[in-house]
């Protein structure tokens, strides 16, 4: 765990956040700026900078993916979604604890800015 991460704040229940759905491992909160009708981040409990700190064959990947197919069950995605991870500075993470963006709920455009 990280102190003053945000996110890790969240996973501990210290500053609130609409939880869409938790696991053990695994929560999923509503974007408080959402991009679409639906902005769910997918997040890893325990402290995990970005994409290239946890390694491929790690289990956490397969639960930040059910976890992400649950979101799209509970929201009713029936027409499609995105899954978005920004990466670094140039991907425009802004949040230095790894998340998976799931957005729906309306037609999203192509390529991203
Ligand atoms: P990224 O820019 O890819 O790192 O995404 C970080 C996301 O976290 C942004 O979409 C923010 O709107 C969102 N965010 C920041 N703080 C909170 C919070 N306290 N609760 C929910 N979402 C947040």
């Amino acid at each position: 765990m990280n102190e003053t991460c945000i996110f890790c704040r969240i996973a501990r229940g210290e500053i609130p956040a609409e939880r869409v759905l938790e696991t053990d491992n695994v929560i999923a909160i509503r974007d408080v700026n959402p991009q679409a009708p639906v902005h769910v981040l997918v997040l890893p409990k325990t402290h995990v900078a970005g994409m290239l700190e946890l390694p491929a064959e790690d289990v956490t990947w397969n639960r930040l993916i059910g976890t992400v197919q649950e979101v799209v069950r509970v929201e009713g995605l029936v027409n499609g979604f995105r899954v978005v991870v920004n990466q670094g500075s140039d991907g425009g993470q802004t949040v230095p604890h790894l998340h998976l963006h799931v957005l729906g709920g309306r037609t999203l455009q192509w390529p991203p800015g």
